[in-house]
């Protein structure tokens, strides 16, 4: 069975007008998934040579001329005005953490009870006597009738808010999308919103259940160097300062100002709820050490026969980790799975879809994308959706992939979000071709959605699909090796998984780079805006 029998039949036949014959026709099909060179580029990706791939590491060097010269050898193209490497400037941000945060009376020890970082490229940002003001989940969402930011200016005011959405909260269908998580739920929109509001900071509530991890991950992923790119205003727009509380802290907190935090966290569920100033002051000094760097996105293009300056994108992060120095000497994040597997799967999709263009050009063109920092908060695929290298009204879809199933195929494909856009239906046929059930995505109350680079093309108006099948079919995964040292590669691996999603991949784009169609958004979405603006 394969998804692929239309395209496999036309090369038998170009084969046989060439003259040529085989005895193993199936097996020589320079068409046909082969997952000797899948094996071979994850265990290259994931050695320990390359070092877990960290950006701006001797491993980016590694890796990137890796990725570079596999698509060079297979003669594509590079999409960067004939680079293959796309410059990513970054500033890299390090908190000085002897800070202290204090509201009123109470003082909080920065780690322990709170976190706060900036992405505007400042060395030094303060709150002196910033107003607190409690604003329930900080969403304004006209599509579903709730304004938490109703009637109140918060110019200059720190935010206190909930973490997620109310619709999770309640687990009501009837409220935003129920168990999902919608994008209003993520930290990265509550910053947002804030700073469109003009606020000077956000404090967002801590809970581990509706947040889906525990307070050492917002710890250690908001004490640490960050990442950011750099706008024309050096990141002036941006929040000035982007914060958690724990939820202990935030007790105190409600209490000093002679409010009960689990009432009003009850009100907040309300579209009638209003926000409230809890009287108190804030003061704090966050210091920045600032540096620049430059990492890359890898990025190569078949040039389509008819509408070239039409593109199907097909991405894999190639970042990881990298190294840990710790006591007991250096940690390797090798990232097999994630997602040494994805870039690996572009390279061979890249070499069966350059197969077909031989026998029969595509129309559009179809580019290969291996963004990087895609770990440390999408910012490779970020500087890509702002289109300098392709226009995003040129972008037809992006198809991503973060993480395979390295094990046996499996009779059904997730699928993350749903009715989103057009973009499903692509996905319904070709996994009818392969005999596979589509099956929703089946922990959406942690938004994978926002969480991968097609997110980032989204948010620019192009639709997409998330192909990330790591850990449902192996939850041991999950648990044990995700974001681990243990996610390591294996000889052993089938790449069952791999090489169906990789059929699926082939069938997708094949049908996207011939045909004329643009994809639509369908629920009301600022992202279906933002395309009717881009495609006017
Ligand atoms: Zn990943």
């Amino acid at each position: 069975m394969t998804s692929i029998i239309s395209t496999t039949t036309a090369s038998l036949l170009a084969l046989s007008l060439l003259g040529c014959s085989s005895p193993q026709i199936e097996n020589s099909d320079p068409t046909a998934v082969q997952l000797d060179n899948v094996h071979q580029h994850i265990k290259v990706l994931a050695s320990d040579e390359f070092g877990g791939r960290g950006p701006l590491t001797a491993g980016e060097t590694l890796t990137i001329n890796y990725l570079a010269q596999q698509y060079k050898a297979l003669g594509l193209i590079g999409a960067d005005a004939g680079r293959f490497l796309q410059p990513v400037t970054m500033a890299k941000l390090t908190p000085d953490q002897n800070m202290t945060l204090n509201i009123g009376e109470l003082k909080f020890k920065s780690g322990r009870d709170f976190t706060v970082r900036t992405q505007q490229l400042k060395s030094k940002v303060s709150l002196n006597n910033s107003e607190l003001i409690f604003v329930g989940y900080g969403i304004n969402a006209p599509e579903y009738q709730w304004n938490d930011y109703a009637d109140i200016d918060v110019k200059g005011k720190t935010l206190v808010m909930l973490v997620n959405d109310p619709g999770f909260s309640t687990q009501n269908d009837q409220l935003f999308t129920g168990n999902a998580m919608t994008y209003y739920g993520r930290w990265t929109y509550k910053y947002e919103e804030a700073a469109r509001q003009g606020a000077a900071a956000v404090l967002i509530v801590h809970e581990t259940v509706p947040a889906a991890y525990p307070w050492s991950v917002v710890e250690s992923s908001n004490t640490g160097s960050k990442y950011t790119l750099i706008d024309d205003d050096n990141n002036s727009s941006q929040l000035p300062m982007m914060g958690w509380l724990h939820i202990d802290a935030t007790e105190q907190v409600f209490k000093a100002a002679g409010l009960n935090y689990r009432q009003l966290k009850q009100q907040a569920l309300s579209p009638d709820f209003k926000a409230q100033s809890l009287k108190l002051m804030a003061n704090v000094t966050l210091n920045n050490e600032i540096t620049h760097a430059k990492s890359h996105n890898v990025l190569a293009q078949l040039t389509g026969s008819e509408f070239p300056d039409e593109y199907i994108i097909i991405s894999a992060h190639w970042d990881h980790f990298g190294t840990k120095q710790t006591a007991t000497g250096p940690k390797i994040y090798n990232g097999a799975i994630d997602n040494a597997t994805g870039s690996a799967a572009t390279v061979e999709i890249a070499r069966i879809l350059s197969q077909l263009h031989q026998i029969k050009p595509f129309k559009r063109s179809i580019v290969f994308a291996n963004f990087t920092a895609e770990e440390t908060g999408l910012i490779g695929s970020q500087l890509f959706a702002e289109g300098g290298v392709i226009a995003t009204n040129k972008m037809v879809a992006l198809l991503n992939i973060d993480g395979m199933n390295a094990l046996d195929g499996v009779d059904y494909i997730l699928q993350y979000g749903k009715g989103l856009s057009e973009m499903e239906n692509y996905l319904a046929q070709a996994a009818a071709k392969q005999q596979r059930m589509v099956k929703m995505d089946p922990r959406p109350q942690n938004g994978l959605f926002f969480r991968s680079d097609h997110f980032s093309l989204a948010k620019q108006g192009v639709p997409s699909l998330l192909f990330m099948s790591l850990g449902d079919t192996d939850p041991e995964y999950i648990t044990h090796r995700y974001h681990k040292e243990a996610d390591d590669y294996s000889p052993l691996w089938s790449l069952g998984g791999v090489k169906q999603d990789i059929e699926l991949i082939v069938d997708i784009a094949t049908k996207l780079a011939n045909n004329n169609d643009w994809p639509k958004w369908l629920a009301d979405s600022d992202f279906k805006k933002r395309r009717q603006q881009d495609r006017r």
